[in-house]
């Protein structure tokens, strides 16, 4: 016997587990590192805590229940005592519980409905008589030992049309009735139909279609699919991509989970049918039956069965009247936000597969441009590609040639709305080897045309940095119209994808650094392929007309999600957007305090805008090349300030001496532990010499101290200890602040304790301001470590004064700490004095020099960063430190800016989707109105009633931009 393999258990996704960074799958198949704010995007939020209602009018909120992760063992455990009981139900219901019983007409009740609730038993005459309007239950008919499962058309069931399930009774004759297959989400239904035939005579299609049956063909049906399973089959497909061959073998199966191929085969009438009812679906729902076009902007797309996004500006449509005299520093309100992608997912495979015969129905009016014209255009253009000036641009030169075999198209380029990530109508096209400017091109062209009329357009590509370079030229070559609006253009390259491209792309693309530009993180486009490369496996071997009607389709239904769920996506923005911009613009004042005054002065002056040096974009975000101090001069000023250090001391009063000495005292014991601690065990001799000597010179101040103190301040005299010259460094001087607030005043050191208390603040910001200075040092030292020293004996001179300047950044740390720590016991207000504890944790200068790490501008700096009134008056600061401040000086204002920015763009978004809700509504109101059709004038009118819904909703959270109001309702569009 084989060895019994161990059953594989696939344990639930531990939640604690779970990875702080999430990552993207990018279109070219690399991972990336998602900053934070894009996270935003990518992950359902939390529902936020809502601020408190009015107790009076509105219902307690059901309290959240705790999520308890419970393993799968802990729950079938509780599960598994009650299968007993499960199995006997299953099998109890398999038998009729009283055979011999009588229908109320007085034959057998063998049979029930397997489908009606609690069904009770009747005969065959009766249970049919009972599905008149019901005619696709499965029932089953006890035959004495089990049931056997029949279709009501066995059992006589004749489908009436045109009268609520009775036949008609006009009807020539008996056999006026048709054999049908009707395909139900129940499975697949052998029934009998007799058609209506009343005058004036309706055609028997039409009496189906007015029925809810979609007929397999037109021409003489004998088969047909129910809206219902046409309604249910689009959603699944839509939701989980599930294809229609899969869908059609399952819906066998429910019909005879036994010989499932012995039911009849409709895939072939099905999918065709399925394919155009998703069209109808859009169809119906753009309004393009009533010529909608008409009422809506001239510059939408003709024709068009795409879903708009009501949140970016359209001119004379959603935008506040006023917008053309908004102020350039304000553009960002009314810009437009485009972003375009290339995607390798959705590709389409080609050979023997191809259609000559296939057809688009969407014939460019959904998201794909016109193909024919799209092809003609193709054919223009040259096949050689301008050549990249960027380092590792993966789109245009590092594509992987394999991933395209047998592939006729190989993936798609699309535009969408960056900032609410809905596909731009007629923004798509697809690609062929590769993404090429080309194709771009195309798509950005065609998505231009509808936004002529608009003052602001930005654009943001992941190769923008090449591709603007020679857009204008391609442009008036192949798309010479648009020439004036794409000069208008700005480019940004989003923050994901611009951590790939050289430093001084970063400077010119980033979107951190570009005025009006909000929040926008230009990578919307990734989440649009992460969901909707799940089409890919089911698309790439259709048909080419097939293959964009499908897309088109999952694209549709993706912004009208979007569309869903975007007033309340807008507001929770907002809201986060209003709590980082308080922390961001705290921070920016607390560090424009901490900075020379006349130093930000001249910062405000300069122009954020990159220029060309004549070796590299020069931007204020931007450190400049580190010409010095080298080592050496950083050392040298180390010295100097070590020296100066050591004058300093020079008080008038003996008392000043006194505390002074003692203070000295204290630094002295604080070298002499750190000696000791730093020989180890086995110290050399000659640090055992050294120790010693430091030991003696201790001794001698500290029983000159002593002397000092036995004179001057005799009530002392019980506490002062005996020195002994082996414990020199742990001696406690009994300084005012080594007794606690009670003793000071029994010994009546008051006034020296306050004395005590300004030297040691004195020492305390001495301290953080060495501590900056000594950061500043360490960092530019290890740059200039990591750019020049090469070399065994310049790496080992370099380690030398390196580990050195640790040191020093060590000892100001301790200095710090001690001098707080007598302030403390002093009476230093510890909640709300700026002398904070600091922590070795936080001693470190954020790194300036390099391209802005992703998510860098979530770190907020430690707090003795921003700590004011410590620059020394009239002490110049050198060139180099002065320019990592201003970098950090302008980094921090660019940050707290695009916030504010934000916060500005967001209720006018807001806005906008009330407008166009509102427009739309208005819009159907009045199609309702002009239709002829009653069924048109019902549906306009419940389009309208839709439309009016969604812009109340928006209402609310404009005015209410506190509190929000119920959460949207799910909008059933049919
Ligand atoms: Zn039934
Ligand atoms: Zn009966
Ligand atoms: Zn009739
Ligand atoms: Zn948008
Ligand atoms: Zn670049």
């Amino acid at each position: 016997m084989p060895p019994r393999r161990k059953p594989v258990i696939r344990s639930h996704p531990n939640p604690y587990q779970r990875a702080h960074t999430s990552t993207v799958l990018t279109s070219h198949g690399g991972r990336l590192p998602v900053p934070t704010e894009i996270r935003h995007y990518l992950q359902p939020q939390p529902p936020k805590k809502r601020p408190a209602e009015s107790p009076s009018d509105a219902p307690p909120r059901p309290q959240k229940r705790p999520k308890v992760f419970q393993g799968a063992s802990v729950i079938m455990s509780d599960l598994k005592p009650h299968f007993d009981e499960i199995i006997s139900a299953m099998l109890t219901r398999e038998c009729h519980p009283k055979p011999d019983a009588l229908c109320r007409c007085g034959a057998s009740a063998n049979t029930r409905c397997t489908e009606c609730w609690e069904s009770p038993f009747y005969c065959a005459s009766c249970i049919v008589e009972q599905h008149r309007n019901l005619p696709f239950h499965w029932v089953e008919q006890w035959n004495g030992r089990f049931f056997e499962r029949k279709g009501l058309a066995v059992l006589g069931l004749v489908i009436g049309l045109r009268h609520h399930g009775h036949l008609c009774t006009q009807a020539p004759s008996d056999n006026a009735t048709t054999k049908f297959t009707v395909v139900h989400t129940n499975g697949i239904h052998d029934v009998t139909v007799a058609y209506c035939h009343c005058a004036p005579r309706t055609k028997p299609t039409d009496q189906l279609l007015l029925a809810g049956l979609f007929p397999g063909t037109f021409k003489q049906p004998a088969s047909a699919f129910t809206f219902a399973v046409l309604r249910e089959h689009h959603i699944h497909s839509l939701q989980s991509k599930k294809a229609a061959y899969d869908y059609f073998e399952a819906l066998r199966c429910l019909t005879d989970n036994v010989l499932p191929n012995s039911v009849k085969d409709r895939y072939r009438e099905f999918l065709r049918t399925t394919r155009v009812w998703a069209y109808l679906k859009a169809f119906k729902r753009s309004g393009q039956y009533y010529n909608i076009d008409k009422l809506l902007p001239s510059t939408w797309p003709p024709g068009s069965l795409a879903v708009h996004c009501p949140s970016c500006p359209e001119d004379g449509f959603n935008m506040a009247p006023n917008w053309r005299n908004t102020p350039p520093d304000k553009r960002h309100i009314h810009t437009t936000w485009n972003n375009g992608d290339g995607n390798h997912g959705l590709q389409r495979k080609g050979g023997k597969i191809d259609d000559p015969d296939d057809v688009e129905l969407w014939d460019g009016n959904g998201y794909f441009v016109n193909t024919p014209k799209y092809e003609a255009f193709l054919k223009t253009v040259p096949d050689s590609e301008e050549k990249s000036t960027c380092v590792n641009l993966k789109a245009v030169n590092m594509q992987n040639k394999s991933k395209f075999r047998n592939c006729v198209v190989t993936g798609v380029v699309a535009v969408i709305c960056a900032r609410h990530a809905l596909f731009r109508p007629c923004g798509m096209v697809d690609m062929q080897k590769g993404e090429k400017y080309a194709h771009m091109d195309y798509a950005l062209a065609s998505v231009l045309r509808q936004q002529a009329p608009l003052l602001w357009i930005m654009f943001l590509y992941d190769i923008a940095c090449q591709f603007w370079i020679n857009l204008l030229k391609r442009f008036k070559a192949s798309f010479p119209r648009q020439v004036s609006t794409a000069r208008t253009l700005r480019y940004g390259v989003g923050k994901l994808h611009v951590q790939g491209h050289t430093e001084d792309c970063m400077y010119r693309h980033s979107l951190n650094y570009m005025e009006c530009c909000g929040r926008t993180h230009g990578e919307a486009v990734e989440t649009c392929w992460a969901e909707g490369n799940q089409a890919g496996a089911s698309t790439r071997e259709m048909n080419a007309g097939h293959r964009h009607d499908a897309l088109d389709d999952f694209h549709g239904d993706w912004n009208w999600h979007k569309v869903q769920k975007m007033s309340v996506a807008i507001y929770e923005k907002f809201v986060m957007a209003q709590e980082d911009f308080k922390k961001k613009d705290d921070y920016f004042a607390a560090l424009t305090e901490s900075m020379p005054p006349d130093a930000v002065e001249k910062w405000r002056l300069l122009s954020t805008e990159p220029k060309w040096d004549g070796e590299q974009w020069a931007s204020v975000y931007r450190m400049k090349q580190l010409k010095g101090p080298s080592q050496g001069d950083a050392y040298k000023s180390l010295c100097q300030r070590e020296q100066e250090l050591k004058k300093q001391s020079s008080f008038q009063s003996l008392h000043a001496n006194f505390l002074d000495s003692g203070l000295r005292i204290q630094a002295g014991q604080r070298r002499l532990k750190r000696k000791i601690a730093d020989g180890g065990d086995s110290p050399s001799p000659r640090i055992l010499d050294d120790i010693e000597r430091c030991r003696e010179r201790l001794f001698k101040d500290l029983s000159q101290f002593r002397e000092y103190q036995d004179q001057e301040l005799p009530q002392l005299r019980d506490h002062l200890t005996q020195i002994s010259i082996d414990e020199v460094e742990n001696i406690t001087l009994q300084l005012p602040s080594d007794f606690s607030a009670t003793d000071r005043s029994h010994l009546g050191l008051h006034d020296l304790g306050k004395y005590e208390y300004d030297l040691r603040e004195g020492k305390a910001y001495d301290a953080i301001r060495h501590l900056r200075e000594a950061l500043k040092e360490n960092f530019i030292s290890v740059q200039f470590k990591k750019k020049n020293v090469r070399g065994q004996k310049d790496s080992t001179r370099s380690h030398t004064v390196l580990k050195k300047m640790k040191e020093d950044v060590h000892q100001c740390a301790q200095k710090y700490r001690q001098a707080r720590a007598a302030l403390v016991s002093l009476g230093l207000d510890t909640i709300s004095s700026k002398l904070q504890p600091l922590h070795d944790r936080e001693c470190y200068l954020r790194d300036v020099t390099q391209k802005r790490r992703l998510g860098a501008e979530e770190v907020v700096e430690p707090w003795f960063w921003t700590l004011e009134d410590i620059t020394k008056d009239g002490e110049p600061l050198s060139e180099w430190s002065l320019n990592v401040d201003s970098v950090r000086w302008f980094r921090a204002r660019a940050d707290r800016d695009r916030y504010q920015e934000e916060l500005e763009i967001l209720p006018e978004e807001l806005n906008r989707v009330n407008r166009h809700h509102s427009r739309m509504s208005s819009i159907w109101a009045q199609l309702a109105r002009k239709s002829t059709h009653t069924g048109a004038m019902a549906y306009a009118f419940k389009k309208a009633a839709m439309y009016e819904r969604l812009a109340i909703e928006a209402q609310s959270y404009i005015c209410n931009i506190e509190v929000p109001k119920k959460q949207p309702a799910v909008i059933n569009d049919d």
